[in-house]
């Protein structure tokens, strides 16, 4: 009877799951079941334990970064959701991620990096975390009360993503596709419209991740001058 049940348990799960896949597919999001992922659970743990390597990877890179003009970092601390998180900056949505500067911490929805990381590969999932870096960075720098546009501070976040791929890349981190997966991530997270107040369309996105790839940190600075 045990096994049965558990059989059925399963079958139910699998069917959760499938249903949660197509309407990923199709654009729709199915509230009950927004913590189940496309992967199987082992898959998405290891992708998990990449993402929290790159945390502290990441959050080293700025250390390094910092100090090469003697400023100190500020940590920020890093937080994962499944569904919603409140935040001080308000809710944190399913499949967003967000940097919030009033208590400089980052929320990251982890069925967002288990669908990135499927679609594009681990690293694409590890460059939406970077990006979130990328705004702790500016906040930090005073860079983020200088923009005019919203438009300039996320593609400088695509640039400071593409600084520390650079980065991971000249350390031997990694693999020769990775980047190309951080550049189409970006890409994909793109708008298909101009609007000075979004983050950018897509050619803007991947150009910004590409500009930080090829030129470093320094070369995303002149986002802020483009006024
Ligand atoms: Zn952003």
């Amino acid at each position: 009877m045990l096994s049965e049940h558990c059989g059925t348990i399963a079958k139910t799960i699998i069917h959760l799951q499938l249903m949660y896949c197509r309407a990923l597919k199709r654009g729709l999001l199915l509230g009950s079941i927004l913590a189940l992922s496309c992967q199987p659970i082992a898959q998405s743990q290891a992708l998990r334990q990449k993402v929290h390597a790159a945390n502290a990877d990441i959050n080293n890179f700025w250390i390094q970064k910092f100090r090469s003009f003697n400023r100190e970092w500020r940590t920020p601390r890093a937080f994962e959701y499944t569904s919603r998180a409140q935040t001080p900056c308000g809710m944190a949505q399913r499949f967003n991620a967000l940097y919030c500067g009033l208590n400089h911490s980052i929320y990251l929805n982890i069925p967002l990096l288990v669908h990135v990381s499927q679609r594009l590969g681990d690293f694409a999932a590890i460059t939406i975390l970077a990006h979130e870096y990328g705004h702790a960075a500016q906040r930090q720098l005073g860079l983020s009360r200088l923009h005019q546009y919203l438009v300039q501070e996320e593609l400088q976040a695509d640039c400071f993503a593409g600084a520390y791929a650079r980065d991971a890349s000249r350390r031997g981190l990694l693999r020769p596709q990775d980047a190309q997966h951080g550049y189409l991530q970006s890409y994909a997270s793109g708008h298909l419209r101009f609007h000075a107040q979004t983050h950018g369309t897509r050619d803007q996105r991947a150009r910004a991740y590409y500009l930080g790839y090829s030129r470093g940190f320094a070369s995303c600075l002149a986002y802020s001058r483009l006024q």
